[in-house]
């Protein structure tokens, strides 16, 4: 059923994409169900999402397909943050350690392609923000 709402918005071609982000929202919804587990009879207003360059999200798709994976669920209607964590990379070449928004590796510094991701691979649900007069939970709360 969701696949036909995303035809709509989107294009068929695109499905395959979708399912990457669907699968990281329904990841996602339940992580936050979790979180509301702790706080019976709570509302889930917003949740806040870091994800790295190098995971090739689309917000928009993903903030879609957390709609669809929240429905009936804590999450439901809960906004989804999403924080572009950017992707730094250090040169195996000359050690200049570069910053970028795309996942291209050349060295700025030496032009080298031989660089290592030091950060970018992120994708963590940070907090969340439930409405019951409490502070925010956190996926590691015990
Ligand atoms: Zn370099």
């Amino acid at each position: 059923m969701f696949i036909r709402a995303f035809r709509r918005v989107a294009g068929a071609d695109r499905s395959a994409a979708f399912m990457h982000e669907y699968a990281i929202a329904e990841a996602l919804v339940e992580q936050i169900e979790r979180v509301a587990r702790e706080h019976p009879g709570c509302t889930v207003r917003s949740a806040v999402v870091a994800i790295g360059g190098l995971r090739r999200i689309v917000p928009d798709i993903l903030r879609f397909g957390f709609e669809i994976a929240a429905a009936d669920s804590a999450a439901a209607g809960a906004d989804l943050v999403i924080e572009h964590v950017p992707i730094r990379f250090r040169c195996n070449g000359c050690n200049a350690e570069s910053v970028v928004d795309e996942a291209i590796y050349l060295c700025p510094a030496c032009g080298s392609g031989d660089v290592t991701a030091l950060s970018g691979d992120e994708l963590m649900l940070k907090s969340v923000d439930i409405e019951d007069g409490q502070d925010s939970g956190s996926p590691e709360h015990p």
